[in-house]
């Protein structure tokens, strides 16, 4: 399944948001005969929609999506060159999907900040610096075999021009994803660049940074287009032991509406290009993941492979269409119950019944 890597400088508070990450029962809960590796943590994707599905339908549970997160040993300055974890560091996060920045900006003058002071853009710079030189090394040893291919074989010449391109962007101080509309990431896609993948970053604050507006735009606007999280990593690991009436006292003291994890499962899925359909019936409600953009058919496969093969078509009714007729029949008979075939395009919120071969 896809996962987001956790990286960030010492100290700001990565191992405080992973337990938050692997305490939470999402797994346990739902997915009962799930085994786990140690170093992933699971959220679920926050649907209110599930609740008021399982109503409809008197479902006996809900089963949320969830999205996956990877811890991923500290990042330092020069570890492209071996220094820290190095190698090791840089073969974990080839096989995430996309990264996840923690970063600090709470102040605590007991916590030591490795380069001395908090200061945001600069961590963003270091970690994006370290990546741009991994995938710099990688690309000169590639170069040269590219080179040799692109000459004897006309039909390698792309992939050549491609990693040439690559090279002056990264050359230039930006990442690949930045720059996904001007190369074609998809012609380098055996090199396992990481500047490819998307970006997610966390800013772990304290109560002060939370509460106030100017900073948290202010440091949105430093990491956009990509997706911000604001959380407090100490009281995230302090709610998921707490009720939920004690842990809405909680977040509400500090001023936040949700806890901080909902919000980063929610931004998880953003980043990595994902959004979820609807099943219900008398024993669950649930949500399925998907990408966005999948056709009935693969939407089907996600929950059998079987359904994607013997597709016949879809029954499709939109949440609220569903929700405002009150069940499937009276959604029928009001004309809002669509078949749909191979070739449908899944919204966000489809409620589906498949029909298949087997
Ligand atoms: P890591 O090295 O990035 O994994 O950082 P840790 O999670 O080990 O945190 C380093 C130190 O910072 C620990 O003493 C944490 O208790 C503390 N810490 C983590 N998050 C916060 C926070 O949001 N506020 C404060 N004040 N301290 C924090």
């Amino acid at each position: 399944s896809l996962t987001l890597g956790i990286v960030g400088l010492p100290n700001v508070g990565k191992s405080t948001l992973f337990n938050a990450l692997t305490r939470n029962d999402v797994l346990a809960a739902n997915y009962p005969f799930a085994t786990i590796e140690p170093n992933v943590g699971v959220v679920a994707l926050p649907d209110p929609r599930l609740d008021k599905l399982a109503e409809v339908f008197s479902s006996e549970r809900t089963v949320p999506a969830t999205v996956s997160f990877v811890d991923i040993a500290g990042i330092v300055k020069g570890a492209s060159e071996g220094a820290g974890l190095g190698n090791k560091f840089l073969a974990n996060i080839r096989e995430a999907n996309a990264i996840c920045q923690v970063i600090r900006v709470f102040d605590d003058p007991d916590v030591v900040h490795v380069d001395g002071r908090v200061d945001p853009s600069s961590d963003i710079e270091t970690i994006n610096t370290e990546l741009i030189l991994a995938d710099l090394q990688t690309l000169e040893k590639a170069l040269p075999r590219l080179d040799k291919e692109g000459r004897t074989h006309k039909d390698k010449r792309p992939v050549l021009d491609a990693a040439k391109a690559a090279k002056e962007i990264l050359d230039a101080g930006r990442t690949l994803f930045q720059a996904q509309n001007e190369v074609d990431l998809e012609l380098l896609r055996e090199l396992s660049l990481l500047t490819t993948k998307p970006f997610l970053y966390v800013f772990n604050a304290d109560e002060g940074v939370l509460t106030d507006e100017a900073r948290v735009k202010e440091l949105r606007e430093l990491v956009a287009p990509a997706d911000a999280v604001f959380l407090d990593a100490k009281v995230e690991a302090e709610l998921i032991e707490l009720d939920a009436e004690s842990a809405r006292e909680l977040l509400e003291s500090i001023g936040q509406q949700e806890a901080g994890l909902d919000a980063l499962a929610r931004a998880g899925f953003h980043t990595l290009g994902l959004q979820t359909y609807l099943t219900a019936g008398p024993k669950e409600a649930r949500a399925w993941t998907i990408h966005r953009g999948w056709t009935a058919p693969q939407a089907a496969g996600v929950i059998h492979t079987d359904f994607e093969r013997g597709f016949i078509k879809a029954e499709v009714i939109s949440y609220e269409d569903l929700v405002a007729a009150g069940s499937v029949a009276a959604a029928r008979s009001a004309g809002k119950a669509r078949m749909e075939g191979k070739d449908y395009v899944m919204a966000d919120g489809d409620v589906v019944e498949f029909r298949f071969n087997v």
